[in-house]
């Protein structure tokens, strides 16, 4: 068997292959007139391994993303559970929003070491009769494309009295049989989502067409952050909305060049996923 760079990448320890990932994040942002701080990157770990995942955590990681509903609530219950175990304080979840873009939610520590919580994405396509298990463990729905999904979240948490944030997915290369919003219709959904209680609309959320050449997504971040200035500079979400997330494994230095402040990066941190393993979305 030859061996690709691909699988000369998955035999890099994972501590190195995520140290170099922060690194071009924050050169990426640094290029951008920003601090590297001002920049998230989300573990994607629909293809990692459970201990993957834990080595993440004990090198100091915080945000992680699932784009299945199934495995997002099988794997947050898992590292609950595991946190649990290696802490004297059970773990409790981080407050919706509040702690994004502040310091590390936690005081103290030195940046690196073990957190006592994880902060789970929802990134990918929601059904609407799964909002309410997704809410149970989710700080961050990315994903939220329709009104009809915006009531049902809303309908949840008033219930429950306890408060969502969730970004509106725009598709706005136009692809068809892609999830997201038309781009003419983000600001008014963004809109609704504003006047809805206890949900706070936080930003936009964006996926680039695949390309070889990251370069020719270039535009699509580009129309994706003036549809994000423009809906911002309306004065709707007093000032909390103001989360960019876009870029993946394969442009996502583009994409903060651009003004993501949230990038979503799997395979290029935990490896290329095993040939077969398909994962469907929902
Ligand atoms: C899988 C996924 C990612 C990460 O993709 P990689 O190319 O593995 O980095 C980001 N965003 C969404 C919505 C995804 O489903």
């Amino acid at each position: 068997m030859t061996t690709t760079l691909e699988q000369t990448k998955r035999d890099e320890p994972l501590s190195e292959r995520y140290e170099r990932i922060k690194d071009r994040a924050a050169e990426a942002a640094i290029r951008s007139g920003r601090r590297p701080e001002d920049v998230i990157v989300v573990a994607v770990t629909k293809h990692a391994e459970p201990d993957q995942i834990r080595e993440l955590i004990r090198l100091g990681h915080i945000d992680f993303g699932e784009n299945r509903v199934q495995q997002l609530l099988q794997r947050a219950a898992m590292i609950d559970e595991w946190l649990g175990r290696h802490q004297a304080m059970p773990s409790a979840r981080i407050p919706a929003g509040e702690t994004l873009f502040s310091e590390r939610p936690r005081g103290g520590e030195p940046a690196g070491s073990m957190p006592d919580r994880v902060r789970w994405h929802m990134i990918g396509h929601l059904q609407r009769n799964k909002v309410r298990k997704v809410l149970e463990v989710s700080r961050l729905i990315h994903s939220v494309d329709s009104l009809r999904l915006a009531e049902e979240i809303q309908q949840f948490v008033v219930k429950r009295d306890v408060e969502a944030d969730v970004l509106v997915q725009v598709n706005v290369a136009g692809e068809e049989q892609k999830y997201g919003c038309a781009v003419p219709a983000a600001m008014h959904l963004a809109e609704q989502l504003d006047t809805m209680i206890n949900v706070r609309v936080r930003g936009l959320m964006a996926i680039a067409p695949f390309t070889e050449d990251p370069e020719q997504t270039r535009p699509i971040f580009a129309r994706a952050r003036e549809l994000f200035e423009e809906i911002r500079d309306s004065g709707l979400g007093e000032g909390a909305f103001n989360i960019l997330s876009m870029g993946m494994s394969g442009d996502f230095e583009v994409a903060i060049e651009e003004g993501a402040n949230i990038v979503r990066v799997g395979s290029s941190i935990f490896g290329e996923r095993e040939p077969g393993d398909e994962g469907a979305e929902g």
